[in-house]
C-alpha cells in the first residue's frame, strides 16, 4: 500500500447499518463503489476541508473515504450507509469515496489502489459516477474507465510475489491470493495490554469491523507468528479461536515484532489462550431455514464467524450448549442466539426455535 490511510477521523453523519433497512427498505450492501469528486477546483477546497465539513456535527451529507494522492481518511466504516448518493439504493448499497477534484496522476493512482484494496475485501465491485444515482455534475473530469483499467493494473509497489508486468490495459482475472507462509517474524503483545482489537481478512481493519478481542494481560503476554504483513502495521496471524485474522501493529501500540527466520526468539512462546471451557452437555438443533448464519455475536448485524462465510444449510444439525438473550436490530425486539459449540451464534429462530432443555448462559 502506498497510501496512509487515516482512521482518526469521524463522520457522525451516517445511517447505521442495523437501521438501513428501516430507513432505504433494503439491506446495507456493498455492492457498488460511488465515485464522487470534491467539488469545483476553483473553489480550492482542500483534504483536511473537505474531511472536517464531512464530520461536521448535524450535517446532512457525507461520505466513507476521502482521497486523495497519497492519502484516504476513512471517515465512516463501510458497515454504516453514509448519505453521499443522492439516492436510496446508492446510499444502502455503495461506499462512497470523495476524490480531489483536481484530478491529478497522483490522486488517480491512490483513488486506483484505493479501489483495489476494497475489491480485494469486497469483491470487484462495479464503479459508479454519483451521476448514476442522482442529477449532478459530481464526479466532474473523472474518466471511471481510466480509474477501473489503473486498478486492475500493476502499481509497481515492490512486492515478494513476482509482479505480473501488464503493459495492457486488460487484465482477465485478480491476482491469486498471496500464498501463506510464515514471514520468519514474531509478534508480541505487551502484558499491559488488555483488548486488542482483530479483524477478518476479508475486512478492512477499522472501527467497527472487529471479529473479537484478544487480551495479552491474561496471558502475561501474548506471542504469534506472523504470517505476512498486510500493511506496513497491519500483521496476519493465526490465533486459536479466530483462525487467521488481521491485527493492527502500530508502533504506538506497544507490539514488538522481532525475529528474523534465523535469530532465535529472545523470549519463550507465550501459551496460546485456552479454548473456553466445554460445556458439560452439548445439545442438538436442526437448521430450519435456508441458512442459519454464523454470528460472531448475539446480533443479526454481527459479523459473520470465521471458517462460516456462507453458514449452515438447513437440515444440518448444530451441536450448541445453550442460549443467550440477543438483540434482533432489524425488528427492535429481544431475540434467543443458540451457542455453538466453537462458542458463535446462531438465531434460535434459524434452527428449530426451541430453547426446551437448554441452559441459559447469560
Ligand atoms: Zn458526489
Amino acid at each position: 500500500m502506498a497510501y496512509k490511510l487515516e482512521t482518526q477521523y469521524n463522520s457522525p453523519n451516517f445511517t447505521a447499518g442495523s437501521s438501513v433497512p428501516s430507513v432505504y427498505g433494503m439491506l446495507r450492501l456493498i455492492d457498488y463503489i460511488t465515485i464522487h469528486w470534491w467539488g469545483e477546483p476553483s473553489l480550492r477546497p482542500s483534504y483536511e476541508g473537505v474531511v472536517a465539513y464531512l464530520c461536521r456535527q448535524g450535517g446532512n451529507t457525507s461520505a466513507h473515504e476521502v482521497i486523495e494522492a497519497g492519502r484516504v481518511a476513512v471517515i465512516i466504516d463501510h458497515i454504516n450507509a453514509a448519505w453521499h448518493a443522492g439516492n436510496a439504493t446508492g446510499n444502502a448499497r455503495s461506499i462512497g469515496l470523495e476524490l480531489n477534484p483536481r484530478a491529478s496522476e497522483g490522486d488517480y493512482q491512490t483513488a486506483a489502489e484505493r479501489v483495489r484494496d476494497l475489491w480485494a475485501f469486497y469483491g470487484e465491485k462495479p464503479l459508479k459516477a454519483h451521476r448514476d444515482w442522482f442529477s449532478t455534475a459530481c464526479p466532474g473530469v473523472y474518466d471511471l474507465a481510466k480509474l477501473e483499467r489503473l486498478a486492475k493494473g500493476s502499481f509497481g509497489v515492490p512486492t515478494p510475489t513476482p509482479v505480473v508486468a501488464a503493459p495492457a490495459p486488460v487484465v482477465t482475472a485478480p491476482a491469486p491470493a498471496a500464498p501463506v507462509v510464515a514471514s520468519g517474524k514474531r509478534l508480541t503483545l505487551p502484558a499491559s495490554a488488555t483488548g486488542w482489537n482483530i479483524y477478518p481478512l476479508n475486512r478492512p481493519p477499522v472501527n467497527g469491523m472487529q471479529v473479537g478481542k484478544l487480551n495479552p494481560s491474561l496471558f502475561g503476554g501474548l506471542t504469534y507468528d506472523i504470517i505476512r504483513m498486510n500493511q506496513p502495521a497491519v500483521a496476519v496471524i493465526r490465533t486459536r479461536d479466530f483462525g487467521e485474522v488481521q491485527i493492527y501493529v502500530g508502533p504506538e501500540t506497544g507490539a514488538v515484532i522481532s525475529g528474523a527466520a534465523s535469530a532465535p526468539a529472545p523470549t519463550p512462546i507465550q501459551p496460546v489462550p485456552a479454548p473456553a471451557a466445554p460445556s458439560a452437555e452439548l445439545h442438538s438443533r436442526t437448521v430450519t431455514n435456508a441458512v442459519a448464519w454464523v454470528r460472531t455475536g448475539p446480533r443479526a448485524d454481527a459479523p459473520t464467524a470465521p471458517g462460516y462465510p456462507e453458514g449452515i444449510a438447513k437440515g444440518a444439525t448444530l451441536s450448541i450448549r445453550g442460549f443467550v438473550a440477543g438483540q434482533d436490530p432489524y425488528n427492535n425486539g429481544n431475540d434467543a442466539w443458540y451457542v455453538t459449540r466453537s462458542g458463535f451464534f446462531v438465531w434460535a429462530n434459524a434452527a428449530g426455535n426451541s430453547l426446551a432443555g437448554l441452559p441459559k448462559l447469560n
